[in-house]
């Protein structure tokens, strides 16, 4: 019952430099890669990934953050793909993540906090296909 989901390094933790040791995380968690790409969003790309959030006070900030540097976009796979990677990247604010979780490790902060990671199978589906086709999926 094997399924997927999808992930950003967010510019944070790449200008941090936690490329390497996310990545290894995401792997020792038994996620394999399915797609995976090193990208920048556009403002305007950025505000529509996070379009949802378009009416929450911090939408201006989040937009303008995920623009402001490079990311790694991955489609992951493994059997309950979205329930697990939210458990291994830990609470939205780093203050509140479990020990052990890469938000605990590597975010900075609630806004700047390190990773993305799919709140739903259908979520995980939109947000793989708004950076990968399916030739790039393997
Ligand atoms: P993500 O969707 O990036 O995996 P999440 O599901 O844990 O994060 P959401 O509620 O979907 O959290 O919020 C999306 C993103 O918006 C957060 O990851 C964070 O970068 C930013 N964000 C959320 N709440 C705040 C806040 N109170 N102040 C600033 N930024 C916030
Ligand atoms: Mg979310």
């Amino acid at each position: 019952m094997t399924n997927r989901t999808f992930t950003m390094i967010k510019p944070d933790a790449v200008e941090d430099g936690h490329i390497g040791a996310i990545l290894n995380d995401i792997n020792a968690a038994g996620f394999r890669i399915v797609a995976m790409k090193y990208t920048k969003l556009s403002a305007e790309q950025a505000g529509k990934f996070y379009e949802v959030h378009q009416e929450r006070p911090f939408y201006g900030e989040l937009v303008s953050f995920m623009s402001s540097g490079p990311i790694v976009a991955a489609i992951l796979e493994k059997d309950h793909a979205v329930e697990d990677f939210r458990k291994l990247i830990g609470a939205t604010n780093p203050a509140n993540a479990e020990d052990g979780t890469i938000r605990k490790k590597f975010a900075r902060s609630i806004g700047e906090n390190a990773v993305h990671g799919s709140d739903s199978n259908e979520n995980a589906a939109i947000e793989g296909s708004f950076f990968f086709s399916a030739l790039e999926q393997f």
